[in-house]
């Protein structure tokens, strides 16, 4: 393959950002072109549900490091559609955009489940979600992952009575059953609600917005979803979607695109970020998150401009949250049935240890120290050195 000369890439995010400045870091000089649906310069959506929400940081301090001269952003410009075979991209100002190589990095939106439900996945989304908060007694929230209680510990540090609604076993199979419990316990203590539901359906209510739990109805004056996000595909042409992969863009481990469902290879197309899911053995798989949107951004420009180096099946899954003074990074996957080794408590902080998986909780270790954990032995109670 000749190296392309003009590149297009579909988001103005994480994914796109990392791509953007890998690629030139790599001595790519033909043309870059970046429509962004959103008008801001790309920023990091992670504290937006912590420190943002609580007033903790201002919204701009969450700008990424980017730079203006590194390609053509065309901020506030969508791609409405692409066509595989001229090569074309078509945006939302009426502009239709050659290219050689094209980079999918649209990421993906929340979920809704019901009616009158706020989600956050923007700087907009919190801006609404706080002013609400202002004037809310009560908080109702759904959803079972970190969003949910990093929300939660939000809305109780805005001083709003607050309930989180999940499905049973709320966080347990990221984070095994021990640290999982200890969490909840957190939010609990701090005063936050738990309710555990089957199937809790969100609905419209002569009062407003509603859960149904069973028989029973509750409601709230702020109703918040954290019910997990959706590849952002619109603009996408359908065979590229994988209906095994609830509609995202299937990359394999150089981050090339393969048509949906474990399909060919599309030429010369690559995805990162939240748009995708991972082909693994038979299936795949989505990792909307952000260590894994920098990997196979990075990577993909690596495999555009026919560089080596290591691929996205050498990569440790790594992910943390914080909320009720909980700090927790993980990294690898922490097996299921298995008791946790603990080394340490109180106010340096834990080490928590299971075959092929180890959390810092509330304890600072640098995150390649943490991946390596992974692939030792877990001892028989050591303490163990937690320096690079
Ligand atoms: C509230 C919140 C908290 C989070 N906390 C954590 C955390 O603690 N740890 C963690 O690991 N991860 C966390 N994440 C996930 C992490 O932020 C994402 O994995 C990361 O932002 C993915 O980057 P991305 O570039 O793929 O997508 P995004 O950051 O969503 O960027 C995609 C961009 O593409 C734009 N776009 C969409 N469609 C089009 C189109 N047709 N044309 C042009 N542009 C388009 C979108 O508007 C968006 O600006 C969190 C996410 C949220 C929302």
């Amino acid at each position: 393959m000749t190296r392309p000369r003009r590149v297009i890439v579909l988001g103005g995010g994480l994914a796109a950002n990392t791509f953007v400045a890998q690629a030139r870091a790599l001595g790519f000089d033909g043309d870059l072109d970046v429509l962004a649906a959103e008008s801001r310069t790309p920023y990091a959506r992670p504290p937006l549900s912590k420190a943002v929400l609580t007033g903790a940081a201002p919204p701009e301090s969450t700008s990424l490091p980017f730079d203006p001269a590194a390609a053509r952003f065309r901020r506030g410009v969508a791609a409405v559609a692409v066509d595989p075979v001229e090569r074309l991209v078509t945006a939302s100002d009426g502009t239709a955009l050659p290219y050689d190589a094209l980079l999918v990095a649209t990421g993906s939106s929340a979920r809704v489940p019901g009616p009158g439900t706020l989600t956050v996945r923007t700087i907009d989304d919190v801006t609404v979600l706080r002013d609400r908060l202002t004037t809310a007694r009560t908080a109702l929230i759904v959803g079972s992952g970190f969003l949910a209680w990093e929300l939660a510990a939000g809305c109780v540090a805005a001083g709003v009575d607050t309930t989180v609604v999940t499905r049973p076993a709320p966080l347990a199979r990221t984070l095994g059953t021990e640290l999982a419990a200890m969490l909840i316990s957190r939010a609990r203590a701090a005063g936050a609600r738990h309710v555990v539901a089957a199937d809790p359906i969100v609905r419209a209510d002569a009062g407003g917005t509603a859960v149904a739990v069973g028989a029973s109805i509750l409601r709230g004056d702020v109703m918040i979803g954290a019910v997990g996000c959706a590849s952002n595909t619109a603009a996408l042409p359908a065979r590229w979607r994988s209906a095994r992969a609830g509609g995202a863009i299937e990359i394999d481990e150089l981050s090339r695109v393969r048509a949906g469902g474990g399909g060919g290879l599309v030429p010369d197309v690559y995805a990162a970020g939240d748009v995708t899911a991972r082909v693994l053995g038979a299936g795949s798989a989505r990792s909307p998150l952000w260590t894994a949107a920098i990997a196979q951004a990075v990577r993909a420009a690596r495999t555009m401009l026919e560089v080596d180096g290591p691929t996205l099946s050498d990569d440790v899954p790594y992910c943390w949250t914080e909320a009720f003074g909980v700090e927790i990074r993980l990294a690898g996957v922490v097996p299921s049935g298995i008791t946790p080794l603990i080394d340490g408590e109180g106010e340096g902080g834990a080490l928590w240890r299971w075959p092929g998986a180890a959390a810092a909780v509330n304890r600072t270790m640098p995150i390649p120290r943490l991946k390596r954990l992974t692939v030792e032995p877990v001892p028989a109670h050591e303490p163990v050195d937690t320096k690079d």
